[in-house]
């Protein structure tokens, strides 16, 4: 199968630290795939290499086809990858729907960041339109994103990372602050997502969420890959359990 997107043997060191250490992985298209381990195995270090915010000290990244280990991040967010953060990065005192226009890479440069909405051009206006609606945030729209309750900033997040048309949207712990019945909706949501073509992958250390929802799972430990599998495979994988799901009991 030819994949979306494919690391082999990627490596990052910081200093003396091992953060990465000879970790392949891949994802194919329309699927939904996790990364999973326990605090400091190297998940968002993962995903910094991926985006372009570290560079691998060895290894290659390929994506759609490009190999692009080495570009930079804006060229590889217009390749076709968005992320969200672990921790919510919105901007004081914009609007849901101004998060959602000035996301957008043809929107041209930091003139984006001061014009008003109102000249958007109208591939972001209708986008931006989807994004709201897809996340179920039209009653938001002209509210200022940091006001929101944490569960529907991450909407926020997610939706304006939707808005740059991604082939793979990198989610880092997007139910992290949610209920139960928020994260079940995104769960919805982000399978609804899949079946219209989007390849996920995402961090969570939500067991029962992560398990109902991706179809291959990826085991850091250490910076290392201590398995990878079904969500079946992962969950009865007795060195997965020792090292981290026998920490976590509602998998
Ligand atoms: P968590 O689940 O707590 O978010 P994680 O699996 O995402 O953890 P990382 O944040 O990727 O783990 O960290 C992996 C290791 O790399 C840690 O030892 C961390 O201290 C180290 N590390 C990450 N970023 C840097 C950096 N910029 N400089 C030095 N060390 C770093």
């Amino acid at each position: 199968m030819t994949h979306l997107l494919t690391l082999d043997n990627v490596s990052k060191i910081f200093g003396g630290i091992r953060a990465l250490s000879n970790v392949s992985l891949s994802v194919p298209p329309d699927r939904i795939v996790g990364v999973i381990g326990p605090n400091g195995a190297g998940k968002t270090t993962l995903f910094n290499v991926i985006t372009g915010a570290y560079r691998a000290t060895e290894g290659n990244v390929v994506f759609d086809g490009k190999e692009m280990t080495q570009w930079p991040s804006h060229r590889i967010m217009r390749a076709g990858i968005a992320r969200t953060f672990q921790n919510i990065r919105l901007f004081g005192g914009m609007t849901v729907w101004e998060h959602l226009l000035v996301a957008q890479p043809h929107q041209g440069n930091m003139l984006r960041l001061v014009l008003p909405a109102r000249f958007a051009d109208p591939v972001a206006w209708r986008r931006a339109e989807e994004a709201l609606d897809i996340f179920g945030l039209g009653a938001y729209r002209d509210t200022v994103a940091r006001t929101l309750s944490y569960g529907l900033q991450r909407k926020v997040e997610m939706a304006r990372a939707l808005t740059t048309g991604p082939k793979l949207l990198m989610l880092d712990e997007p139910v992290a602050g949610m209920n139960h019945d928020e994260a079940e909706e995104l769960r919805l949501l982000l399978l609804r997502l899949q079946g219209q073509g989007l390849s996920i992958l995402l961090i969570e250390h939500d067991m029962p969420f992560v398990m109902r929802l991706c179809h291959q799972l990826y085991v850091l430990n250490f910076g290392s890959l201590l398995a990878e599998g079904t969500p079946a495979e992962v969950r009865s994988n007795p060195a997965v359990l020792d090292a981290y799901l026998g920490s976590e009991t509602a998998c």
